[in-house]
């Protein structure tokens, strides 16, 4: 049994940045608007996330680090199964059998909060202790316990860095939560949460590029596409930042990059990319965001039709703000 929980934790949890995904999605889930972020050792030795949301109940607590949704899982077969499922209910549960977990917790109703403390799966503590209301998780020594996954793990300087990417996209997608992300004692960036996608993106990404921005707002044929594109003449050497949301998840998409590019095309120098982030929605029907749920992969039901709106309104919105 704790074999198959560390095999599902694998799923789930391939890194430091997959932990730090799934706690803060947790905490804007908790209807927190402030969510601190620490790691150090590249969230291989620590990872820390502090949210002001509507905290765990006591009697709750012990239930949120059990697998729930997938509980009928109980031989390695069911693992295929769970990919068509989506693995909701399996983040803490996942995480604390695979790493060393402190949560201090409470919520708004109670008077005291609690500590939890459960490593390995295994519980260690669970106590009384004076709190904020809100959540903090912190995440010791990941795969301490699993040698054969640590060793899949890179450098702590890249692993970090991966964190990084995931907390400014959750940033980017989140406009009116507040961010603050620190890696190693170095304050990395901090959001208001004040809803402004620009401000963010001149947070994250410095005013060089946030100066020159260009909004592009459109709706058509069932697709709404909003955000930033770089000024033309700002080209980057690789696609890490055409930054793309689809109904509010972040994803890369060969679709999205291909009509993007196309819409810059008399722009970009050779071998060069743009600078964009875009919020694309459409109705749910026409996108399949379960190709894998932890992967970052989407299939398109239309996709000249996505194609064409996103080339042709990129285009525009390039050419009519050059006049
Ligand atoms: P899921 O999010 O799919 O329900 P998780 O394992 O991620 O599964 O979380 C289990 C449960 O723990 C959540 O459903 C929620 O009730 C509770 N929980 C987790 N993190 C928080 C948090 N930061 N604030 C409040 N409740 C939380
Ligand atoms: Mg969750």
């Amino acid at each position: 049994k704790n074999t198959i929980d560390q095999i599902a934790a694998g799923e789930v949890v391939e890194r430091p940045a997959s932990v730090v995904k799934e706690l803060v999605e947790n905490a804007i889930d908790s209807g927190a608007n402030a969510v601190t972020v620490e790691i150090k050792g590249g969230g291989i030795d620590m990872i820390r996330v502090t949210d002001n949301g509507s905290g765990i109940e006591k009697s709750q607590i012990r239930k949120a680090f059990k697998r729930h949704a997938t509980s009928k899982l109980t031989c390695i077969d069911d693992l295929y199964t769970i990919h068509s499922l989506g693995f909701r209910g399996e983040a803490l549960s996942s995480i604390s059998s695979v790493a060393q977990v402190d949560m201090i917790t409470k919520t708004a109703d109670d008077l005291t909060g609690t500590r939890y403390t459960i490593n390995g799966g295994e519980e260690i503590s669970f106590e009384e202790i004076g709190a904020p209301d809100g959540t903090s998780l912190i995440v010791r020594n990941l795969f301490y316990n699993t040698p054969a996954r640590k060793k899949f793990l890179k450098t702590p300087q890249t692993e970090g860095s991966y964190v990084g990417d995931v907390m400014e996209h959750l940033a980017l997608d989140n406009p009116t939560v507040s961010f603050h992300y620190i890696n190693n004692k170095e304050d990395k960036f901090s959001t208001t949460g004040n809803g402004d996608l620009k401000e963010i993106i001149y947070r994250i990404y410095g005013r060089d590029i946030s100066v020159s921005l260009v909004p592009i707002n459109v709706s058509d044929n069932g697709y709404t596409l909003e955000g930033y594109l770089g000024e033309p003449s700002i080209n980057r050497s690789n696609r890490n930042f055409e930054i793309f949301f689809v109904n509010g998840r972040y994803v890369k998409d060969k679709v999205m990059s291909k009509a993007l590019e196309e819409g810059y095309k008399q722009y970009l120098m050779m071998h060069k990319f743009p600078f964009a982030v875009l919020h694309l929605r459409l109705d749910p029907s026409m996108v399949d965001v379960n190709v894998h749920p932890a992967k970052l992969e989407v299939r398109f039901g239309n996709q000249p039709a996505l194609y064409d709106f996103i080339k042709t309104h990129v285009e525009n919105t390039l050419r009519s703000h050059e006049m």
